[in-house]
């Protein structure tokens, strides 16, 4: 076995040759780091990719953002999931921009800034700024419990502990910007999580786990959090071809998306009944018929939800307007204009199913 120490000019002339063509790696421009870090939390490489380009031609520096409104941010963020993450890059750079626009060069500032931990601060001190600053994802995680040959949980305290030290010790002085870089691409093409490919790999010779024929049992994990299945009911009313949407309040999960009126079913209600209740709870407004359009699954941290959708029409007499009993705000808008407004994941399924079958602004 070869020292760790010994493998690492192997590692870096690895990434050299291997590390991908990504956009923020033509400039290592902090602002653009920043994006694709906080993009890169819980979304795959390819999607950020596509997202991170959209994102840079509407919000190119720290000011545009700042300047942008709210729902227009989230709106370039669909499809990414966990909003809070959008909402915490516009407030940061509200504060930045009121504090001269750029990003500063200061670990102990960057952690002060919404979204930003230990790891996204020193993420962007090593890959912007070229600090030695360690860090360690689930990538780092995943090698260092195979290098080291850990037999406990990779997650736990002690082991979190054990991997970031070693993290630090590890950095070679000057290169943090490739050392931790090559990590984490080593994590994401060589090192990977069911079938390491280890013959590829530059850590081969001072890898624990593969000297012991070990890598299939690493990392332990710890048991996984069990599935919570969920099933929800939303109903599509429209009048004089618009459909009401309303935003959901801010301190409310999803807080600030807009969505059709509809909410979680009780046990034992149907989705026909879960819909007509719950529309009159949130607007007021009495469903005399639905129409089924379609059911469509989406899945968020642990929970796997169903969310079934309905044309929904209010009885003879129902001409009133929509109450917010359980919103912030709401607006008629045409099928066409739903695509400037940012919906949860369920939602977004089901305008994309309406498109795609053409059944638009149909009623029951
Ligand atoms: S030798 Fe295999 S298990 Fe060890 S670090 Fe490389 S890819 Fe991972």
């Amino acid at each position: 076995m070869i020292p760790i120490k010994h493998c690492l000019h192997q590692l870096l002339d690895w990434f050299q040759v291997h590390g991908r063509d990504l956009p923020w790696r033509q400039t290592y421009d902090p602002y653009q780091v920043w994006v694709s870090e906080i993009m890169l939390q819980q979304t795959q490489m390819e999607r950020v990719v596509i997202y991170f380009k959209r994102w840079l031609q509407r919000f190119p520096d720290i000011d545009t953002l700042a300047a942008a409104d709210e729902n227009e941010v989230l709106n370039y963020w669909e499809g990414l999931g966990y909003y809070s993450r959008a909402r915490n890059l516009h407030r940061a750079a509200q504060l930045l921009a009121g504090q001269g626009g750029t990003l500063p060069a200061a670990y102990e500032i960057l952690i002060t800034l919404p979204g930003i931990g230990p790891y996204t601060a020193g993420a962007i001190m090593s890959i912007a700024f070229n600090r030695d600053y360690p860090v360690v994802d689930a990538n780092i995680e995943r090698i260092f419990s195979r290098i080291f040959n850990i037999s406990t949980p990779v997650k736990s305290r002690a082991n979190k502990t054990f991997i970031w030290e070693k993290a630090g010790r590890l950095l070679p002085v000057g290169k943090s910007r490739f050392f931790n870089q090559s990590l984490m691409e080593l994590g994401a093409l060589v090192c990977l999580p069911g079938k390491p490919l280890c013959t590829n790999c530059p850590l081969a010779g001072c890898c624990q786990a593969q000297h012991l024929g070990l890598v299939r049992e690493r990392p332990v994990l710890l048991p996984k959090k069990k599935s919570v299945f969920i099933e929800m009911a939303t109903g599509l009313l429209i009048r004089d071809g618009k459909i009401l949407i309303q935003k959901r309040r801010a301190d409310d999960v999803w807080g600030n998306l807009w969505e059709f009126p509809g909410g979680r079913l009780k046990e034992g209600e149907s989705p026909e009944q879960g819909v007509v209740r719950e529309f009159y709870e949130e607007t007021g407004l009495r469903i005399a018929r639905t129409a089924r359009i379609t059911s469509v699954r989406h899945s968020y941290m642990h929970y796997r939800v169903t969310l079934h959708g309905f044309y929904c029409e209010t009885t003879a007499d129902e001409k009133g307007e929509p109450a917010l009993h359980a919103a912030q705000e709401n607006r008629w808008v045409t099928f066409s204009e739903l695509r400037d407004f940012a919906f949860p994941a369920g939602h977004r399924k089901l305008i994309d199913f309406l498109r795609e079958s053409g059944a638009r602004g149909q009623k029951p």
